[in-house]
């Protein structure tokens, strides 16, 4: 008798095995995927107020289940208990949005006549789903990243199929199963395993969406190009943050704080490097150092009594030492932090100064609670430098000018800019957003190009007999 393997899944804060999945093979993805096709026409024909209503009640139970999830989720990432709780009010929120607009983002079109058959045909577009869309997820946001788009995608009428990573697998199983509790038809599932399920997706389905490394990405693209199927992928990041002389200090100070530490560093939005004007340099980076000194690392339970939690994994702990290292010996100086904390993946909040362009820790994701800082002489050499990097994800830029800032926002090459803010981007769903250059292709979210990506446009023309 053969056993399915399975994947142990460990704590990063204390190693604890904190649950187990089986290491689906691909044969069994490809069979999911065929039996999520023939159910797919059915749940298109329910239309999009039946879909609507079947997302409130997913809504209803993932709120319901608010707590139990939030401590699967914390026991397989590590995240301090603040972090734990934040992913799912964010995606019931998207799923409010989604269900209020829908209608209309979907609703088919009547673009004004033209052409010789402009008197006798009847002109119409309609927006129709692919029929099953893999979502293959990391391990930083598990829940809210399987959801963002597994969402949308049912919406619009499609089947979807998540991958989780073999790091987080717990909480988007649990997510799924959710789905068949409230009796909801089978369309949505989960499968379990590592790259090889993630690619066993990508040769089954029909349309992929990817968020996760940029050299996975490639890859991804690679084998979905052999497939001519289409894709999105959301990648890694390099996000500038550039103060400029009149920014308020003490805002921005605790802006790089919040948007470099947040979830340990382990956004793809996090602020990973900093340029500030000479002149207010030593001013800010003393504030930066008192900011981040009032934090806690460590591990939490449902008590809040940590701010910085693990880092996902060992290699993550291995790039982080690595670029703390690398920086110092070519030059730069810590102001707080640089170690390893414990015995679990914690690395201490850290404070780099005197750093450059030819050190890791300013041309390669770092992925962890580091704030390197760069002076610089004024805007231009801010953006020049900004835009030195093959990502282009999102930025911010602190001044009390706002106009300035806007200025300064628009000669950025990255997706989303925030002026006097972090992350305030991810929560404005009305704009469509995606990476710029190596962060991304067509990995729009919000709008309506987060929901209609996953549908093909068809031209009906009728006859008026
Ligand atoms: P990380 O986010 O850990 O840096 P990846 O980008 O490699 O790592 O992983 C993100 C997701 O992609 C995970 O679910 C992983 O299992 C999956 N994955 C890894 N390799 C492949 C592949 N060749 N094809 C499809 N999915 C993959």
């Amino acid at each position: 008798m053969t056993t399915t393997p399975s994947i142990d899944v460990r704590s990063p804060a204390n190693g604890s095995v904190v649950g187990r999945v089986p290491e689906r093979p691909a044969e069994d993805v490809d069979t999911v995927v065929g039996e999520l096709r023939e159910r797919q026409s059915s749940w298109e024909a329910l239309g999009v107020a039946g879909r609507v209503s079947w997302l409130e009640r997913y809504r209803d139970w993932l709120l319901d289940n608010e707590d139990r999830l939030a401590r699967v989720l914390q026991s397989e990432t590590g995240k301090p208990w603040a972090e734990a709780t934040i992913e799912l009010p964010y995606v019931a929120d998207l799923i409010n949005y989604y269900c209020t607009h829908a209608g209309s983002f979907l609703a088919p079109e009547a673009p004004p006549a033209h052409g010789p058959l402009a008197l006798t045909k009847r002109q119409r577009l309609v927006r129709r789903p692919y029929p099953v869309v893999g979502v293959i997820t990391p391990w930083n946001f598990p829940l809210a990243l399987a959801l963002v788009d597994a969402i949308p995608a049912l919406l619009a009428g499609a089947a979807v199929v998540v991958k989780p990573s073999e790091y987080t697998p717990l909480v988007t199983s649990e997510v799924a199963s959710g789905w068949s509790e409230i009796g909801a038809p089978d369309v949505f599932t989960c499968v379990t395993g590592a790259g090889e399920a993630g690619a066993a997706v990508v040769d089954a389905v029909d349309y992929v969406q990817f968020t996760g490394s940029t050299r996975t990405g490639r890859a991804i693209g690679k084998r979905a190009a052999e497939r001519l199927i289409p894709y999105s992928l959301e990648l890694g990041g390099k996000d500038a943050m550039i103060v400029l002389a009149d920014a308020d200090l003490d805002r921005a100070a605790r802006g790089v704080a919040w948007g470099g530490l947040c979830n340990a560093g382990q956004m793809c939005t996090s602020v990973e490097r900093v340029y500030v004007d000479a002149g207010v340099h030593d001013e800010f980076v003393r504030r930066v150092v008192d900011a981040v000194g009032q934090l806690r690392v460590g591990e939490d339970d449902q008590s809040y009594r940590a701010d910085v939690g693990a880092l996902a994994n060992s290699d993550q702990l291995d790039i982080v030492t690595r670029h703390v290292t690398d920086a110092v010996e070519r030059g730069a100086r810590v102001l707080t932090g640089g170690n390893r904390v414990g015995s679990g993946t914690f690395f201490e909040p850290t404070v780099l100064v005197d750093v450059d362009h030819d050190m890791a820790c300013m041309r390669e994701e770092t992925f962890g609670p580091t704030i390197p800082i760069m002076r610089v002489t004024g805007a231009d050499e801010a953006v020049r430098l900004a835009n030195d990097t093959a990502y282009g994800l999102s930025a911010s830029v602190w001044t009390r000018d706002t106009e300035r800032g806007r200025r300064v926002a628009e000669r950025l090459e990255a997706g989303a800019v925030n002026i006097n803010d972090v992350f305030a981007n991810l929560f404005t769903l009305p704009l469509p957003q995606a990476g710029w250059k190596q962060s991304g292709i067509g990995a729009r979210l919000g709008g309506a190009q987060g929901i209609r990506k996953y549908t093909r446009s068809q031209a009906i023309v009728t006859a008026r007999v």
